[in-house]
């Protein structure tokens, strides 16, 4: 019993070897076929020997060329047999999946594919290289380019130029690659997008100020806002609909001003403008109020008031007596509100000085050369303005 199981034993050894090994030892598994890009970079397997090696060295050229000119990614394999796969084409196929031929999410690869036992080129193209590559190229540049110099034994021939004519066609194609993958063959590329975005960065920003700066201010749709530097407003927006808020007109106007603000506006040290939403703005519900907008037009003969909260107070000076170069002289400074009748006078020094003169001609004051802070320049407002105080002002 012992005997007969070892010989069947020994008998199953060798049937598997003779059938087997034969086998295994012509075939190429996929697995086992180099990957050139792993082992150095380039993009040949010539495990069917038919390649010299300066044709090799010629096509990685080629490849890599193309491949850092528009990142396809071309493969080239030859193999002695393909049989453990039905096909040329299922190996091909397989071979092009195992390895990932072409860039992660453009699909780009191509294999070209020589297996010399099957007597069989076999051409796979990625998805995203169809445009570039149809199968009516890829039959032509087997049929016109690689098979005819096969037949005549010309491998390395046929391999080059059915290599060439792929480079040509993807160069050639009317539908170039649509952008370029960030790729270390083309380090440039990738400063010209920093560039182009933070130039496009400093456009926007500069576009947005600008607009900033051109745009209207932004009033509540009722209340009261004041502007200093001289200008008048051509428009204004609403805080609350964002709308641009109409002027209304003098007369209106009138009707919504205080007494106080009636005579400031009379005396000259300011002026008011009425400005109103449009009736779409959901803010001003009936009765509908105006926004008051205050411009300051003088504010050194006019004054607030403290009692009238508006600028109704108009400031004068009288000179009682001129400051010569040697002796100091005295003005008298007189307050007068207009609304409420509040009246304040306070007598000063003039330190001596050169005089100085109003346009007209009135003496306003002098000026100092103790200390660089002159108190005379200022103003020359002379004539005193309504009420007769007289004299001339100059301001400090
Ligand atoms: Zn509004
Ligand atoms: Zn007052």
């Amino acid at each position: 019993m012992r005997s007969v199981k070892q010989l069947l034993c020994v008998l199953e050894i060798v049937c598997l070897s003779i059938f087997s090994c034969p086998l295994t030892s012509l075939a190429v598994a996929i697995q086992d076929v180099p990957n050139p890009r792993q082992m150095a970079g380039e993009w040949v397997t010539d495990l069917a020997n038919l390649l010299d090696t300066q044709m090799e060295k010629q096509l990685n050229q080629a490849i890599s060329e193309l491949e850092a000119d528009n990142g396809i990614e071309i493969a080239v394999v030859t193999v002695p047999d393909t049989s453990p796969s039905p096909t040329p084409k299922d190996f091909a196929t397989q071979l092009f999946n195992y390895w990932g031929i072409g860039k992660r999410g453009q699909n780009n690869g191509v294999l070209l594919l020589v297996s010399e036992g099957d007597r069989q080129v076999e051409i796979k193209t990625g998805s995203g290289i169809m445009n570039l590559l149809p199968n009516s190229q890829l039959q032509s540049t087997i049929d016109m380019d690689i098979l005819p110099r096969f037949r005549s034994g010309n491998f390395a021939e046929g391999i080059w130029v059915g290599t060439q004519s792929l480079i040509q066609a993807v160069r050639t194609a009317p539908e170039g690659i649509e952008s370029e993958p960030p790729s270390l063959y083309s380090p440039v590329k990738p400063n010209t997008y920093v560039i182009l975005e933070i130039v496009t960065i400093f456009v926007a920003i500069s576009c947005w100020i600008i607009l900033l700066m051109f745009q209207p201010p932004k009033v509540d749709p009722q209340g009261r806002s004041l502007r200093t530097d001289g200008q008048r407003d051509k428009s204004l927006i609403c805080n609350g609909c964002r709308l641009t808020m109409q002027p209304v007109d003098a007369q209106t106007l009138l009707t919504y001003l205080t007494p106080a603000q009636s005579i400031a506006r009379e005396l000259g040290g300011v002026a008011f403008e009425g400005w109103q939403c449009p009736p779409e703005c959901k803010q001003s519900t009936p009765p509908v109020g105006i926004h008051l907008r205050e411009y300051i037009l003088d504010n050194q003969q006019f004054q607030i008031c403290s009692n009238c909260q508006e600028r109704t107070i108009q400031r004068s000076v009288e000179i009682l007596v001129p400051a010569t170069i040697t002796k100091p002289g005295s003005r008298r400074i007189k307050q007068r509100c207009h609304s409420c009748l509040l009246v304040k006078e306070q007598e000063e020094k003039i330190a001596p000085g050169s005089p100085v003169y109003s346009a007209d001609g009135v003496y306003i004051g002098s000026v100092t050369y103790s200390s660089g802070s002159s108190d005379s320049f200022g103003g020359g407002d002379s004539g005193g303005g309504g009420g007769g105080d007289g004299g001339a002002g100059g301001g400090w």
